[in-house]
């Protein structure tokens, strides 16, 4: 007991071991420990391993990787976060995302037990504070359980947005109504899901269209959605005010939260506070930025793990050279397949010189929010459409696989910050350099542009000092600081 006879919370927190679900998950980390919570932060040890050895200066042989602690820095500048890491059942070298149905289907299990293990152990070494809550990736299958074991509130964390959390919470609806995995292309709207008006079948997230997605997965989403049903406290990485009637329509059926956009730290409080998330090494680009004319830059990415087919990433190459546009483009090695390369067309590299940079990767937040920076090719992961709101830069949406087609409905139709890369298929290059021109400059650029500046003024509204989702951040709290006092 301490602060008068005021227990802190303390959480163990464990997001999904994907670069997407990692960083949130330690921008929620660093939030909830700045407003006085205790944190335990688990790692598996194949993230762990792959953000330290990413680390500028460190190679993989010089490293201890059980002596690193991606924390030490935040806990320096007085914040309460632990770490520690679990073995997800595969031996380091093991190819997660080659063999991902093996790989979750191991971790249905092994993962499971190997979480419980810890936490048991967590739970009984911690008595300043004691634990007091589980906050755990929604996509995990086995938080319930684990909270329900030690006695610990269960706070789910969704990492995407407060729509496609809907649709996955009404599978049942889906299945009964046809439109779950369907094999007739069905094209009718779907109207029938709480809070959420109309959605047509294409915008569903791909899991939900498709039906050749690996079974594991579907068994994961049924497993994960039950659980979810039960938990305390729901925190969705939203803004409230984007989304309103489908945050709405689920608070009457539990206790949600929209608390969102999480990378941002509250100003002053964490400052200076340098925490480790990238999984990769990334190439700086700001001298070459530096060197560019305000909003004359694209910047090109398609997020840590979604495949682009050979035929997108010529016509894209193609279209950009006929575009005349300035671009950043991420190009990860494992960009179309993750066994062979990307190959770009013949001379391409020597056409752009000047003009083009191709980076393996690079800090994203730290490219799009560079001056220069006026447009964003992405494929529409959550996290990179919140940091573009929150940089002001339009996009250009090209949506690939899991949430991401649904999170372009968003951009493009609801909140029209965003343009359509996919409108006739396949891709052309006269078309993705008739969308570029428009998404940089002209009069749709100028229209896409002023739509953004206010959302970008809501976004920012909504974390500060009176916004809604720092209000809710603080609900929240307050909330678990009475339920174990
Ligand atoms: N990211 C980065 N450097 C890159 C590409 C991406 O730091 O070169 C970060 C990006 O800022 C975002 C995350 O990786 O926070 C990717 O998450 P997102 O939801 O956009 O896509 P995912 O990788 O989950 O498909």
């Amino acid at each position: 007991m301490e602060e008068g006879s005021h227990r802190r919370p303390h959480a163990i927190m464990i997001p999904i071991p994907l670069q997407g679900h990692v960083i949130p998950t330690v921008h929620l980390a660093m939030k909830l420990a700045s407003k006085g919570f205790t944190i335990t932060f688990i790692n598996t040890q194949f993230i762990h391993h792959n953000i330290t050895k990413s680390k500028p200066n460190t190679t993989s042989q010089e490293l201890n990787v059980d002596d690193e602690d991606i924390f030490a820095g935040a806990r320096k500048s007085g914040l309460d976060i632990r770490y520690r890491t679990v073995g997800d059942g595969f031996p380091l070298a093991f190819d997660r995302l080659l063999n991902l149905d093996a790989y979750l289907e191991g971790t249905l299990h092994v993962f499971q037990a190997h979480v419980d293990e810890l936490v048991g152990d967590i739970v009984r070494e911690a008595d300043n504070p004691p634990v007091s809550c589980l906050i755990a990736d929604t996509f995990h299958t086995w938080p319930l359980a684990i909270a329900n074991k030690y006695e610990l509130l269960h706070v789910s964390f969704w990492t995407e947005p407060a729509l496609v959390f809907s649709l996955y919470y009404h599978l049942d609806l889906l299945i009964r109504n046809g439109h779950f995995a369907s094999r007739d292309n069905r094209e009718d709207t779907i109207d029938y899901i709480p809070g959420v008006e109309a959605i047509e079948p294409k915008d569903l997230s791909s899991y939900l269209q498709e039906t050749d997605v690996p079974k594991v997965m579907h068994r994961f989403l049924f497993k994960a959605f039950k659980g979810v049903k039960k938990a305390d406290y729901v925190l969705i990485n939203t803004v409230k005010e984007l989304e309103t009637p489908t945050i709405s329509a689920l608070q009457e059926k539990q206790p949600v939260y929209a608390i969102g956009p999480v990378h941002v730290l509250e100003k002053g409080l964490t400052t200076g506070i340098e925490v480790a998330t990238s999984l990769k090494s990334e190439s700086d680009c700001s001298q070459w930025l530096d060197n560019k004319p305000r909003g004359s830059v694209l910047y090109i990415s398609f997020g840590s793990f979604s495949l682009a087919s050979k035929h997108d990433v010529d016509e894209i190459a193609q279209g950009l050279l006929l575009s005349g546009v300035s671009f950043v483009w991420v190009l990860r090695p494992d960009t179309v397949s993750y066994v062979e390369t990307y190959a770009l067309p013949v001379g391409f590299e020597e056409e752009i010189k000047g003009r083009g940079l191709i980076v393996p990767w690079c800090r994203q937040i730290e490219v799009i929010s560079h001056p220069a920076v006026g447009g964003f090719l992405t494929h529409c992961g959550w996290n990179s459409v919140l940091e573009s709101m929150w940089c002001g830069v339009p996009m250009l949406c090209l949506p690939l696989l899991t949430d991401q087609p649904s999170n372009r409905k968003l951009v493009v139709d609801d909140w029209k910050v965003g343009l359509n890369l996919c409108d006739r298929k396949p891709l052309n290059r006269a078309e993705v350099k008739a969308k570029i021109n428009s998404l940089m400059s002209g009069n749709s650029a100028e229209k896409l542009r002023k739509e953004m500046n206010k959302i970008r003024q809501m976004v920012e509204n909504a974390v500060g000092g009176d916004g809604e989702s720092e209000k809710s951040l603080c609900e929240f709290v307050s909330q678990v600081k009475a339920k174990i006092n």
